[in-house]
């Protein structure tokens, strides 16, 4: 970026900071500050609506050479007004337009307005839930919170509520930073419930995996998921000390579920083997790839026949259960152990928010901590049962959220997602060049462009092998993704699916979860892979 020179007024001294820290003085600086504010509104909403898709366009490698400072300025270089015009005009440009209707590539997309005044509560009260001397009222208002969503998946009754949402004892889940941290935190639950401390052993937490598994005669420990899972999930066997080879991929059916005969197999050949113990059994609530919800109820069944902690990994699905009209897809989460779900992806909020929910509000016991100094038993400390220490209030942001829309408002942007997803299918198998790869469940679906050469023809006058069709196939679905993305209209990602028993496909992978994504916008995406194709990327092939 444009590097200012230093000017001789901007200096760091005790007055200048007492300023910072300090209210405004006067009306003028008052006038000054607010007018900052009204600029990061506006004048970013402004550039969100002017640009569409990935924005202006300077190869990362350019940009990369004018981010190579690396030292720290001695005397300050710019005033607060400087950074925010130059984070609007300069950065802004070359960050991604996520919020575009034409941007249905990821789960990272426009959120309500809101979102900005909420967050700049919670930076502003700046309160740390990990204790209560530094949150006090954040804490309970937090539990609430956690509450609601608790009781959003279990659905248990009041008295139980009334019982668990303050009781200092109790614990119905936590907030985390991502799903990443909330997949790790229940099967950090999970492990230490499996390797608990007794009397004649200290535990997994306490004394590593390793000895804890030596003094039980186990060799090792399995998670089992389809191979549709997360990433995170071999993450956390990584951080929990089992290995990432601890997690068994389940293949999926032509639905992309987990296939239950499998899984039930595995259980009972773990069963049957005393030196191994299946820690946990993965249930996914919309899979990244593909938006498919495993079936839930079968496999909780499963998991109670065997003794297995059941874990729902709900990062994106779980708030469908908002909807009245598609909440029945979910069925079977309330049979989970544990459940992570994502704030940041349908709940609509600002990065980062993430949550994980256990049934059992005694399940996080084995996971507490205890400091001396900061967090005493039965405190309603919420740092003692928690991943995290420090960390911002998020819980004003969703419980907010949830007040000013409602479950109803919610349902809406759901079901919109849901059945433009459904309309974006249709309109994928009505025309001849593509190819729907996986319908939608959810609000997630796959496809690919096909050329008419390349198409699977009913006689035996295939021009080219499957191996080779397959091979050129996927050739022109990275090309057409990418040429699409670097002409900064519109973004769909591309996934590979590498599912067993099937060719590794790639995929054009469409995530619709923007309120003002419509059928014209997607037909006028599919009309621009089509030209994309049919200009410059079948002249070079000599298909047609
Ligand atoms: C997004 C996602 C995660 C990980 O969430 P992060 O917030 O990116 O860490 C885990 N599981 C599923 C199914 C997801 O879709």
């Amino acid at each position: 970026m444009t590097t200012q020179k230093s000017r001789p007024q901007l200096v760091a001294d005790y007055q200048a900071l007492e300023r910072i820290f300090h209210k405004p003085e006067n009306e003028q600086s008052r006038n000054v500050l607010t007018k900052y504010m009204e600029q990061i509104l506006f004048g970013l909403h402004d550039f969100l609506g002017r640009h569409v898709g990935i924005t202006e366009e300077i190869p990362l490698k350019e940009l990369a050479e004018q981010f190579t400072a690396s030292t720290i300025a001695r005397t300050p270089i710019k005033k607060l007004a400087d950074v925010i015009a130059e984070i609007i005009e300069e950065i802004a440009p070359q960050a991604v337009n996520i919020s575009s209707p034409y941007f249905i590539g990821h789960m990272t997309s426009a959120i309500p307005f809101f979102m900005v005044h909420l967050s700049t509560i919670v930076a502003a009260l700046n309160q740390n839930p990990v204790k209560l001397e530094t949150s006090k009222v954040v804490s309970v208002y937090e539990r609430q919170v956690l509450a609601k969503v608790h009781r959003l998946l279990f659905n248990f009754d009041d008295t139980f509520y009334d019982t668990h949402i303050q009781k200092p004892e109790s614990t119905l889940g936590s907030f985390v930073e991502d799903g990443t941290l909330a997949n790790l935190s229940a099967l950090w639950v999970a492990r230490n419930r499996l390797l608990p401390a007794t009397s004649g052993y200290a535990g997994a937490e306490r004394d590593g995996v390793a000895k804890a598994l030596n003094d039980r005669g186990l060799r090792k420990l399995t998670i089992l998921v389809s191979e549709l899972g997360h990433y995170s999930i071999r993450k956390s066997a990584g951080v929990l000390g089992l290995g990432y080879d601890a997690v068994t991929p389940i293949p999926v059916d032509s639905a992309n579920r987990v296939d239950l005969t499998v899984l039930e197999r595995m259980l009972k050949d773990h069963h049957r083997d005393p030196e191994t113990s299946v820690m946990a059994v993965i249930g996914i609530a919309g899979t990244t790839e593909t938006g498919t919800v495993d079936p839930l109820p079968k496999i909780a069944g499963l998991c109670r026949e065997f003794g297995v902690h059941f874990h729902v990994d709900a990062a994106w699905g779980g708030p469908v259960l908002l909807s009245e009209n598609y909440c029945g897809l979910l069925k079977g989460i309330e049979l989970a152990d544990s459940v992570t779900i994502d704030g940041h992806k349908q709940f609509y909020l600002p990065m980062t928010n993430g949550m994980v929910f256990f049934k059992d509000p005694q399940a996080m016991d084995a996971v507490a901590y205890h400091a001396a100094y900061i967090n005493r038993p039965g405190s309603v400390d919420l740092g003692i049962r928690s991943l995290a220490g420090s960390r911002s209030a998020t819980s004003l942001v969703l419980g907010s959220a949830l007040d000013i829309m409602g479950s109803g408002g919610y349902a809406l942007l759901i079901d919109h997602g849901i059945e433009i997803a459904q309309a974006f299918a249709e309109e994928i198998k009505r025309r001849p060049m593509f190819e729907l790869i996986t319908a939608p469940e959810l609000n997630i679906l796959t496809y690919r462009l096909v050329p008419e050469a390349l198409r699977e023809s009913k006689d035996s006058k295939q021009t080219v092998n499957d191996q080779e069709r397959l091979r050129l196939l996927n050739k022109i679905n990275i090309k057409v993704q990418r040429m699409q993305r670097e002409a900064g209209n519109s973004f769909v990602s591309r996934t590979t699916l590498r599912r067993s028993g099937q060719p590794d496909t790639v995929v054009l992978r469409a995530v619709l979860m923007n309120l003002r994504t419509n059928q014209e916008i997607l037909n006028a995406i599919l009309d621009e892979q089509e030209a994309i194709y049919l200009n410059r990327i079948a002249p070079t092939l000599k298909l047609i």
